[in-house]
């Protein structure tokens, strides 16, 4: 017998009757393309940000963010990036498809996030670039890894998919390294269905990215088929087809007005969960460092099947079927064949990586859960955590 007779799915994002009123909006426009709730969307983005609005570019997914940030770095074969092996493939491929080299720093076994020691460690002359990613929301040890940076001049690109409200020492994420890059995939914190953005400490790097972003032409499409003349375009590089349609915008600018109420309906959920669970015989996460903001995107638990007596693995075949929804953030990169024969990689050559990587577990932390959801996630892990 389930607890649920309806599943909740995992990370189903909270929408509004504005999303909806501003889609049918676009849709009976005319204009579904890249247009001006695209414009709409980066200036409020960049505002959320403290930024330039050219200092922002909106584009179809994080990962084609990533790729794009590292296609302007203007990365060389044999140019190494560090990375962290406890992430989403996107991160690692952007960084293949740019024509670099892969390089993996292990992660902290407490934080979960790049660690700075392992980062020095890797560091030859080759390195370009370290990618860093706020795993979960919470911010990485920016003063370390800055300095580390800064010392051997390295491009640092913030990879802020899970990190959109993230702050450290008061300073928002995304705005430490040269390029930052976001996710507005429907599991994210804010949400387009499908949708990224870039930005970019200098505006001239951003001109590029929205040139790359549309095939390398000097005009986007909105700019030449406006009523203000016809205008040919030239293409000036070999670029994407990476640009946001205003459907998408059109989401997102709402998206964006609830990002601060929907973060506070995610930190009271972790909370809960933070309480309920606290005698279980499972590590829970980290409270957030002293002044920083954690942007609570994923709330995780490590489950030790000698302490609990049930291994991660069938703790989610049970809390599916118990109608709950749950996610596994990350198996460690080099768990995957095709890094283990690109390079050589083996998990145990990154144990924190592989052993979070193996006990991890995301639970249901939505802004659209409501209360008997959370009640049943609490009864269900607790019932499935605490031995007889
Ligand atoms: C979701 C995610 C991405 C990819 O985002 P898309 O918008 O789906 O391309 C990249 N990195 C991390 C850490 C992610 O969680």
């Amino acid at each position: 017998m389930s607890k649920r007779d309806k599943f909740l799915v995992f990370g189903a994002p909270s929408i509004g009757q504005s999303e909806i009123d501003e889609v049918v909006d676009t849709l009976q426009s005319g204009w579904l393309g890249t247009g001006p709730k695209v414009a709409k969307f980066e200036k409020a983005f960049a505002a959320y940000k403290a930024l330039a609005p050219a200092q922002v570019a909106a584009v179809n997914s994080c990962t084609a963010a990533l790729h794009l940030s590292m296609v302007v770095v203007n990365l060389q074969a044999g140019d190494e990036v560090i990375t962290t092996p406890l992430t989403f493939c996107a991160t690692v491929n952007a960084i293949i498809h740019a024509g670099a080299t892969p390089v993996l720093a292990d992660i902290d076994p407490d934080t979960f996030n790049i660690d700075p020691d392992a980062i020095e460690a890797v560091i030859s002359d080759k390195t370009k670039a370290i990618v860093l990613v706020h795993f979960a929301g919470r911010a990485c040890d920016m003063d370390a890894i800055m300095a580390i940076a800064n010392k051997h001049n390295l491009i640092v690109i913030e990879d802020c998919a899970h990190a959109i409200e993230t702050e450290y020492k008061g300073v928002k994420a995304g705005t430490f390294g040269h390029f930052a890059c976001f996710s507005f995939y429907v599991t994210k914190n804010v949400i387009t269905g499908e949708g990224g953005m870039v930005i970019a400490k200098h505006q001239q790097d951003i001109s590029r990215v929205k040139m790359l972003a549309l095939h390398g032409m000097t005009k986007d499409a909105w700019h030449r088929f406006s009523d203000t003349g016809f205008k040919h375009y030239y293409v000036a590089e070999c670029g994407f087809k990476y640009n946001m349609m205003d459907i998408q915008a059109a989401i997102g600018i709402h998206q964006l007005a609830s990002v601060e109420d929907n973060w506070k309906c995610r930190q009271n959920i972790w909370g809960q969960y933070q309480q309920a669970f606290a005698n279980l015989p499972v590590q829970l996460p980290l409270e957030p460092e002293l002044n920083t903001k954690h942007a609570y995107h994923l709330y995780t638990l490590l489950i030790d099947s000698d302490k609990t007596g049930i291994t991660r693995d069938e703790f989610l075949t049970q809390m599916t079927a118990n109608n709950i929804g749950v996610g596994v953030h990350y198996l460690s990169i080099p768990e995957h064949p095709f890094y283990q024969q690109k390079f050589g990689w083996q998990p145990e050559d990154y144990p924190h990586a592989m052993k979070v990587g193996r006990q991890i577990v995301s639970l249901p932390l939505s802004a659209k859960l409501v209360e008997n959801d959370i009640n049943d996630v609490i009864e269900v892990v607790t019932s499935l955590l605490s031995r007889p």
